[in-house]
């Protein structure tokens, strides 16, 4: 830190991203990446003439964009913001309704706790219950920015959109925030709710069962008033938040959404196969609708296996928080990576039997 850093940004602690190792080949299977490439029609999209127009800024309102989401999801387009990744209106949303605090369960995605610091937003930790459920029955009355992963990270359970629902019904005063960057892999979206409830915002990304991590392609739905708090937010920080690359890329994808259904599909059925292979070497495996498996096995702690798989060529997360440091999160990729990753997972285990 320089000396002229402000007080305030240098007391936060940043988030920590998964490694993205440019040294050797890794079987990759720790930042929840898709193993498949964007559909052939985002190649399509991205050429020569793309190339020539980025002299021109891309539309600041996303616009074709927006109108093929809307079109899409059935909303409104003035029911959507897009953004530079989810990250980036996960900000957005911090800023415009954190001024009450907000609250979030303790075992969730871990940027929100950064967000939150950065922002000067004050946190209610609420725990998860036993077997890192989430109990909706501890989000009453607490009328403040209210963040929900769902399905959760890192633990891949899902609550129903009725439990969200009632979370919003039960803080009028205070925006729930369901972030569903897994909702894809086999959990129920609350979009069709955000008619319903003028308090509900929900997020998207591209980046996992889209293809478009590296694109960098968000978006936040709601009625058109939150969505105005955002845009605010948007046209004072970074007004051009979208790239025309990403744009072109968002609305090609937008046409190719059973090629993406049946990436997913095979990724859920690559997912429960690798469940029940670790179950059969004695893992204990949360039952996860994302396409990543949180997984601990009584015979080795959580960052013994994954450095013991990092020497075999497979980078999985491991999080050193108390509750879950025996735990590792595998992102679920192709079935030959699956294959790989139970190959050098029954080695290692292998190796602590003899
Ligand atoms: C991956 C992830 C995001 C971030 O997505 P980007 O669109 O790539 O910024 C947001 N929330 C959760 C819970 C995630 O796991």
């Amino acid at each position: 830190m320089s000396r002229f850093m402000g007080a305030r940004y240098s007391m936060f602690d940043a988030y920590t991203p998964g490694e993205q190792p440019q040294d050797r080949r890794y079987i990759k299977l720790n930042t929840n990446e898709s193993p498949y490439p964007p559909s052939p029609k985002v190649r399509q999209a991205l050429n020569a003439d793309e190339v020539e127009a980025l002299r021109l800024y891309p539309d600041p309102e996303c616009g074709a964009l927006r109108a093929s989401m809307a079109a899409q999801l059935g909303l409104d387009e003035n029911q959507l913001l897009c953004g530079n990744g989810s990250d980036e209106l996960l900000s957005f949303a911090f800023m415009a309704w954190g001024s009450r605090g907000a609250a979030f369960a303790d075992v969730t995605y871990g940027l929100y706790r950064v967000l939150a610091d950065l922002h000067q937003v004050k946190v209610t930790n609420v725990p998860l219950r036993d077997g890192f459920a989430l109990d909706d029955r501890d989000y009453l009355g607490l009328n403040r920015l209210i963040v929900i992963a769902n399905p959760n990270a890192p633990t891949g359970m899902a609550l129903k959109p009725r439990q969200l629902a009632y979370i919003a019904e039960q803080n009028p005063d205070g925006v729930v925030l369901v972030d569903e960057a897994y909702v894809d892999f086999g959990a129920e979206s609350c979009l069709p709710l955000i008619g319903r409830y003028d308090n509900l915002c929900v997020v998207q990304t591209y980046s996992k069962s889209r293809s478009l991590a590296g694109a960098r392609l968000g978006f936040a739905a709601g009625q058109a008033e939150l969505i105005r708090d955002l845009k605010k937010i948007k046209n004072a920080i970074n007004p051009y938040n979208v790239s025309r690359l990403t744009q072109r890329a968002g609305i090609a994808a937008m046409e190719d959404e059973d090629y993406y259904l049946l990436n997913a599909r095979a990724i859920m059925q690559a997912r429960d196969n690798t469940a029940r292979a670790l179950q059969a070497m004695g893992f204990e495996v949360l039952p996860s609708r994302a396409n990543f498996l949180f997984a601990r096995h009584a015979g080795i702690g959580g960052a013994a296996l994954y450095m013991a798989l990092k020497k075999r060529g497979v980078l999985v997360r491991h999080f050193g928080a108390e509750r879950i440091k025996d735990y590792i999160r595998i992102s679920v990729g192709s079935q030959e990576q699956m294959t790989a990753f139970l190959d050098a997972v029954r080695e290692i285990m292998g190796g602590i039997k003899a």
